[in-house]
């Protein structure tokens, strides 16, 4: 298939990115939080197409996205309570919330799920495409199945050249790591997935949010999850990581310890003259908004460079610091050390 390529920045590219998302067609577009993989989310037809470029697995459902509140009747029956204060409070935004889906949302798109995942996103190319649609958009990130999440247009191109009808560049995201996902679908609110909106700022809003325990933790064989996209091997790199956790100097110290040929740091900014092995950094200590904003083209980094063995140093578990650790948790398959 032949992928156009477009720039946000010239005349008539969202207009022809639109056209093609009107035609049934697949375009990787810009949000603020990763890039998505977005398709006419009324169209099941699309929306299968999405599954087969990404080579994902038929039961892990997508997130709709919308350019204003009036779209949302459409997709959900009902909004909840506790829904209409977040969306007050963090839309537009890397927010997604889960609600009972309307008839109009086909099976393919929710994977089969009563629920529907709904995002209302603040990049402006991704609003203009969805409005100039004038339809919401169903929009996985944009990455084939099992690799990091794609930030830029070039990661996008990497992965669904020729896969997908179009990619549209809009610059690098500037979140870094996909939507904070909260559920109304159950009883009391649950968080599926941290992201930049943070768990501290969605209890500040609503009071109790339970947090789902796919969050930190491995699933057991077999176990039923309320978010399907948690048991899969998410950004798994190709070499063996390790997440340690522990103060500068001792993980610092413990790396230095283990250098060999192809061990590499993934570290922070602060560390990286201090090691003596090769490194790939991934932000400031001191800025968990910038760990989140570069954590994947690192992971990317770490896959191009070889590296077989990888220590990397863990964030912290707070604020968008839970959002980092939750993916770099998955990265590291869970082998986590604690000094
Ligand atoms: P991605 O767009 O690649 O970040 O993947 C979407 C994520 O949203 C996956 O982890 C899905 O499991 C989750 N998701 C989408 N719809 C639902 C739903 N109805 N219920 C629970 N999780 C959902
Ligand atoms: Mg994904």
């Amino acid at each position: 298939m032949e992928t156009l390529l477009l720039n946000a920045k010239n005349e008539g590219a969202i207009d022809a990115a639109a056209k093609i998302l009107k035609n049934g067609g697949l375009v990787a577009i810009p949000t603020e939080t990763v890039y998505g993989l977005a398709a006419n989310a009324f169209d099941a037809k699309a929306c299968a197409d999405i599954f087969k470029a990404k080579g994902r697995p038929g039961d892990n459902p997508l997130i709709v996205h919308i350019c204003d509140m009036d779209m949302l009747g459409d997709i959900v029956e009902e909004v909840p309570e506790g829904a209409k204060k977040l969306a007050e409070e963090f839309w537009p935004g890397p927010l997604t919330m889960i609600m009972k889906k309307s008839e109009k949302i086909p099976d393919v798109t929710s994977a089969g799920l009563p629920s529907v995942a709904v995002r209302f996103p603040s990049h402006p190319v991704a609003r203009e495409i969805i409005e100039k649609a004038g339809l919401p958009l169903a929009a996985p990130s944009a990455n084939l199945s099992g690799s990091p999440s794609p930030t830029t247009f070039e990661h996008c191109v990497h992965d669904l050249m020729g896969r997908v009808d179009g990619i549209i560049d809009g610059g690098a995201s500037s979140v870094g790591v996909e939507s904070t996902i909260i559920s109304f679908a159950g009883e009391k609110p649950v968080l599926l997935r941290p992201g930049y909106v943070t768990l501290e700022q969605l209890r500040e809003t609503l009071g109790e949010v339970e947090i789902s325990h796919a969050v930190l933790e491995k699933l057991e064989e077999g176990e039923k999850v309320l978010s399907p996209g948690m048991k899969y091997k998410h950004y798994a790199p190709k070499a063996q990581v390790t997440l340690i956790k522990a103060d500068s100097e001792t993980y610092v110290n413990y790396v230095n310890e283990h250098e060999e040929e192809g061990v590499f740091a993934l570290c922070f900014d602060e560390e990286a003259e201090k090691l003596s092995v090769s490194t790939v950094t991934y932000g400031s200590e001191f800025s968990d908004e910038e760990q989140a904003e570069h954590i994947f083209e690192a992971l990317r980094m770490i896959d191009e460079s070889g590296a077989k063995r990888v220590y990397a140093h863990s964030p912290k578990v707070t604020g968008v610091g839970l959002a980092v650790y939750n993916r770099l948790i998955r990265a590291a398959g869970f082998d986590v050390i604690e000094l």
